[in-house]
């Protein structure tokens, strides 16, 4: 098997050697031979070759069973014009893999409650399913016509269905519940969007199904998220509700991300490009300070979704579990609250557990000696 790793700017590079690090140890374990290749994209590309992601790069991502991907951009790159900065190289390669589905997993660690901006964050635990391919972003015709400007909304039925069955999918998998977010009180396509969810949904009478409006679903988020498990999206309201979404468990260094374009939930494997949910952060590129979880979370789903290795997706996941216990932690971590929110942390909530703040490799060492004691 072959994945494909694409640093990418600023902090990718960072994150991604911690993420290369855990699969490597974890390959060797289980005695898997998993090829990586490395490959430039974004402004990395541009610096060297003139374009943020080369053909012979979407050639080497088409042929391989996964892509890690860090982050793409910053200021150097700002001024370009828009198909020659380094997010055309994301978005090209989205295309060319024909990725049409955003997992987004939002849990919080019970030992990292405390960074939640709400009163109340124990337990939340759903997925933001995000159609990736339509809807307003692609829809023709589109464009400023003088003295107005158009974009439309589409969505075909097939477009609908194969996402809707993916979000059912994922439901058995979980809770049983997937919540549809639609504008059906004002918008056609909602209300099309609507019908066709519902009626995939006919084919899964184990699944809950509720539908919800966007501006609704906004104000739910914040108050009751303990009360979802697979919250389906178009395009539009997913790009929004996921940030949302991410923004409640308090760091985007913890939000993982896993583009699919196939839907095989029957055990086998299927290709899929995963990166963490945040950017290259150029503030605090180069300084070791970035937080590898949300990176190291993404190469758990690509464990799961590509690789087939179920066991080792979840052994992962404990093993920062484990770290974070322990009492690691990086920066953005630890400095959200006031001194005194701190020096009660500093306390551990856990017992008598003492914070180390550390940088991102010792966090990722952390990890690996973790998973150590947990292979036998
Ligand atoms: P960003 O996600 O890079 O950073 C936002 C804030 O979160 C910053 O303060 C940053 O320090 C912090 N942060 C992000 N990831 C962190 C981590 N792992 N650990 C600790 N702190 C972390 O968003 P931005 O500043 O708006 O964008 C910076 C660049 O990244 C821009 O060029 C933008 O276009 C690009 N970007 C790329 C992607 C991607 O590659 N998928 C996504 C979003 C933004």
């Amino acid at each position: 098997m072959k994945i494909l790793v694409l640093p990418g700017d600023g902090i990718g590079p960072e994150v991604v050697d911690e993420a290369v690090k855990v699969l490597d140890f974890l390959f060797q374990k289980r005695r898997m031979k998993i090829e990586f290749e490395f490959e430039l994209i974004g402004g990395a590309s541009i610096d060297k070759y003139g374009v943020p992601i080369r053909d012979e790069v979407l050639e080497k991502a088409k042929n391989s069973d996964a892509i890690l991907l860090g982050a793409v951009g910053g200021p150097k790159w700002d001024s370009l014009p828009i198909d020659r900065r380094p997010e055309a190289g994301l978005l090209k390669i989205r295309k060319a893999l024909g990725l049409w589905a955003n997992i987004r997993p939002i849990k919080i660690f019970p030992e990292l409650s405390y960074i939640s901006p709400l009163k109340n964050s124990d337990g939340i635990d759903f997925v933001v399913l995000r159609e990736l391919t339509s809807d307003v972003y692609f829809g023709q015709p589109r464009g400023v016509f003088g003295d107005h400007a158009l974009n439309t909304m589409i969505y075909r039925k097939e477009e609908v269905e194969r996402i809707a069955h993916f979000a059912f999918e994922v439901a058995l998998k979980r809770k049983k519940s997937v919540t549809s977010v639609d504008k059906a009180n004002v918008l056609e396509v909602s209300s099309f969007w609507r019908k066709i969810v519902s009626e995939v949904a006919q084919k899964y009478p184990d699944v809950k199904l509720e539908h919800v409006y966007v501006d609704a679903m906004t104000y739910y988020i914040i108050l009751n998220p303990q009360k979802f498990d697979v919250v389906l999206c178009p395009n539009l309201f997913g790009d929004i509700i996921s940030d949302e979404a991410g923004g409640i468990i308090g760091s985007l260094g913890l939000c993982p991300s896993a583009s699919l374009g196939s839907l095989n939930f029957g055990g086998g494997r299927i290709q899929g490009l995963y990166e963490p949910v945040h950017g290259s952060a150029p503030d605090i590129a180069g300084k070791s300070i970035a937080n590898p979880i949300a990176t190291l979370l993404s190469t758990s789903m690509l464990c799961e979704y590509s690789l087939g290795m179920k066991e080792e997706a979840s052994l992962i996941e404990t093993a920062i579990r484990d770290v974070l216990s322990e009492g690691f932690r990086t920066q953005d971590l630890v400095e959200k609250k006031s001194q005194g929110e701190k020096n009660k942390l500093q306390k551990g909530k856990r017992g008598k557990t003492k914070i180390k703040v550390v940088s991102t490799k010792e966090f990722g060492d952390a990890v690996v000696r973790s998973l150590k004691k947990l292979i036998i």
